[in-house]
């Protein structure tokens, strides 16, 4: 269980000691917790699967801790965050610290345990898990708390609070503003009238870490960077004119990141009772820095987060000084701290381990534990300690990097900035394409097809990874996936399936087969970033100019569509999803980095054509996911996202049919974009929230193209009768013509069994069969 004394901070190792803040210090918002090798995520999992012990656990969590808080000391950084390390995710360390545990886990007041813990987390034999959702617009997922009006609160749940080091909490606003109503709550109540029940609960943490020893305290607030309304700008007035008694005594730091912060929230943030200083992400933030020049607080610290937390490029340390001298004559010398953007979690770890890429590249970049040296090389060059030879070997890269051959493709470029302000459509409208398309395919009504990938067992994983060993021949390897593309193949034309895929056995991850064979990209061996609870991704990296050597899947789909006489859907990731799923690079708008992938998928789009390939799967899984925080923002981005996937495919015939898949199924605020889209057919996620779906439905039917929403929800087990297949389809039947609608699954088979797919399907397909019979 949470043994307190083992959470907590012991080690006398590491006093750091930042008592007397002289002139310029550094900062840091927060660190990755997997471990450089995702040591945590090894120790999570096996204490899951019961390999090993709480013990065990809580050795390696602890060993993570105490290295970075020794590292970062090392470093010579003197605002070192603590409570930054999570078993899962801090806003679930909140929710059990203010013991907001939903009654369902059955908690019966008292320590939390790994067994409450990780059953909110992850669900056990029982009880479902608590939701989990994205982390404002990154990749990080947290767990969802669920407060209803009844709800008691109370100090549960003790974590490592280093009292030589800045313990960093979920902000008492940011925390009511993350949460959602418990389930039969009225959808009336207000999150937010809990503030004065959970900050009894803040008050009992701060008196403890007083206590202690604590001289400052972070609180996370990056709820300030949205478009938020009076009242609950209001919310952290009070909230904190509330807190001040308690914080009298200690400095209190309150943190935004991932965005800038509006002109109210910045007078709102300027008047907090009971606060030291804010920190700032001055590299999303580019607003920011006009706010602070109009006016900051005297008295007040200003923590500048100029080293991207988001990102795995060097600083140019530079330019960031510049900054940082204009900020010190605002704020003066001994009121600026040096920091990170945002916390570290959402970049990669250390660069040391990245034995394979070669040196050009790697002097471009910083992972977490690069970027805390260049923290602290700022902080040190701002108060007269400039470290001459770390710098120009910083201006050194910064200049290779902007002046290297492989970064600048002048035939690239120009192709990319002839698209600006174009616009690229297929020449007639969609109901004349499906109608041409019609004639050709002659698909029966509610055709059925699935997403893409079918399951990947142990041996297609063996012979891919043998292949990249160079184990075995190109032949045998490209014989094995023959195989296995036959084994689909047959498989679907057994189960009758209309239109076939051939099942992306050859594809390890839909972003990176796609980024090894394209220019531009480099990969990492380590590169990981935590995702949610145990699981990471590693996102290549973006550092140049984009361009397609050569055809990338035009002899995988060939050899599938020359097994059968039905239509072999061509299977592509979208330049929108490659882009957002990977580390971009910074020396450019994203939007001209998604142009140059959308000329290379173009090319692949028209090859496929070519070669005889008539229905086009573009799959943008992650179009939503680049939607900026700031509504302003919104249109921009969806412009030149929507356009940059109708690049890829305007210049096809009519009758050739682009499909579309997307993940998720919350688009009703962005349905105009995805109709701009254009594409003929759009598969989506759908099995989780039929009813949000209606109202976009009911668009849809003007739009008058394909939409498959997922009949069935595949990141599950169990399989779904066709009963129960038919009856969903009724009802998407009821607001849907029958002549758009498709029968899929909601995404790609990869992670499921033959065995739960082999039947789900056979149901599926015979739903579909039932309902024709009837329409
Ligand atoms: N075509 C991909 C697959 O089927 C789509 C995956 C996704 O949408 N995440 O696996
Ligand atoms: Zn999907």
């Amino acid at each position: 269980s949470f043994s307190p004394s083992l959470l907590r901070f012991t080690s006398h190792t590491a006093r750091f000691s930042f008592r007397s803040i002289r002139a310029m210090a550094s900062h840091i918002v927060g660190y990755p917790r997997m471990g450089p090798k995702r040591e945590l995520k090894f120790a999570l999992e096996s204490f899951w699967d019961g390999k090993s012990t709480a013990d065990d656990l809580q050795k390696v969590a602890a060993d993570l801790r105490s290295s970075v808080w020794k590292q970062m000391a090392n470093v010579g950084i003197k605002f070192i965050p603590s409570n930054t390390f999570s078993y899962y995710d801090q806003v679930l360390d909140t929710t059990a610290m203010l013991g907001a545990v939903p009654s369902r886990y059955n908690w019966n007041g008292g320590e939390i345990g790994f067994d409450v813990y990780f059953s909110m987390a992850r669900g056990n034999a029982s009880v479902p898990a608590m939701e989990m959702t994205k982390w404002f617009d990154t990749n990080y997922h947290y767990i969802v708390p669920e407060l209803g009006p009844e709800i008691k609160f109370s100090y549960a749940s003790h974590k490592a609070l280093g009292v030589d080091t800045v313990p960093v909490l979920v902000g008492p606003v940011s925390y009511l503003l993350l949460s959602k109503p418990a389930k039969g709550v009225e959808k009336s109540f207000s999150l937010l009238s809990l503030i004065s029940k959970i900050l009894p609960v803040y008050k009992e943490v701060v008196a403890e870490l007083k206590a202690a020893g604590a001289t400052w305290i972070q609180f996370d607030e990056p709820t300030l960077v949205m478009d938020l309304d009076s009242h609950q700008l209001e919310a952290f007035t009070n909230a904190y004119s509330e807190l001040e008694s308690s914080l009298s005594g200690l400095n209190v730091l309150i943190e935004t990141y991932f965005a800038d912060v509006t002109p109210e929230a910045y007078k709102t943030l300027n008047s907090l009772k009971g606060v030291t200083g804010y920190g700032f992400d001055l590299v999303r933030g580019t607003k920011t820095l006009e706010l602070v020049k109009g006016g900051f607080p005297l008295d007040k610290y200003l923590f500048a987060g100029l080293v991207d937390g988001r990102n795995i490029w060097a600083n140019d340390l530079a330019s960031s000084l510049t900054t940082l001298q204009t900020l010190e004559g605002i704020v003066g010398k001994d009121k600026l701290v040096v920091s990170t953007s945002c916390s570290l979690l959402h970049t990669a770890v250390d660069l040391v381990n990245e034995t394979k890429l070669d040196d050009e590249i790697k002097s471009w970049l910083a992972f977490a534990a690069q970027k805390i040296v260049e923290v602290n090389a700022l902080a040190k060059a701002l108060s007269g300690h400039k470290d001459e030879a770390y710098f120009s070997s910083n201006a050194a890269a910064q200049a290779s990097r902007k002046s290297s051959p492989r970064v600048t493709n002048e035939t690239v470029q120009k192709a990319a900035d002839g698209l600006k302000g174009s616009d690229h459509r297929r020449a007639t409208n969609v109901s004349a394409r499906l109608g041409a398309q019609q004639k050709k395919f002659g698909l029966p009504m509610l055709p059925t097809t699935t997403i893409g990938s079918f399951p990947q067992t142990m041996d297609l994983r063996r012979v891919r990874r043998e292949y990249k060993a160079k184990k075995i021949s190109e032949d045998d390897y490209v014989k094995s996936i023959k195989e296995e593309i036959n084994k689909v193949v047959k498989l679907q034309e057994e189960l009758d399936i209309d239109v076939l895929v051939h099942g992306e056995p050859e594809r390890n991850d839909m972003v990176e087969y796609f980024g090894e064979q394209l220019s531009g990209f480099a990969f990492t061996l380590n590169g990981w970033v935590q995702s949610y609870g145990s699981r990471c991704v590693k996102p290549p990296i973006i550092y140049g100019d984009i361009s397609r050597p050569k055809a990338m899947t035009v002899s995988w789909s060939s050899m599938a569509q020359s097994m059968t006489k039905r239509p072999m859907k061509g299977m592509l990731t979208g330049p929108v999803t490659i882009l957002n799923w990977s580390f971009v690079r910074n020396d450019q708008p994203r939007f001209e980095t998604c142009y140059q992938i959308a000329l290379a998928i173009k090319d692949e789009v028209e090859d496929l054509e070519k070669a005889g390939i008539t229905v086009i799967q573009i799959d943008e899984a992650a179009l939503r996911e680049g939607l900026p925080l700031r509504k302003s923002e919104q249109e921009f981005y969806l412009k030149w996202a929507v356009h940059s996937f109708r690049i890829t495919n305007c210049g096809v015939q009519d009758t050739t049919q682009i499909h579309t898949h997307m993940c998720y199924s919350h688009f009703n605020d962005i349905i105009h974009s995805i109709i701009d889209m254009d594409a003929d057919v759009i598969t989506i996620e759908n099995s989780r929230s039929d009813e949000k779906l209606l109202s976009v439905f009911r668009e849809g039917v003007m739009y008058g193209a394909g939409i498959g929403p997922g009949v069935y929800d595949i990141h599950s087990p169990r399989i779904p009768s066709s009963e129960e297949i038919a009856e969903r389809i009724n009802k998407m039947l009821a607001v849907l013509e029958s002549n758009i609608l498709w029968v899929n699954p909601d995404c790609g088979l990869k992670t499921r069994k033959y065995s739960e797919v082999k039947p789900a399907l056979s149901n599926m397909v015979a739903a579909a069969k039932l309902l024709r019979t009837q329409l």
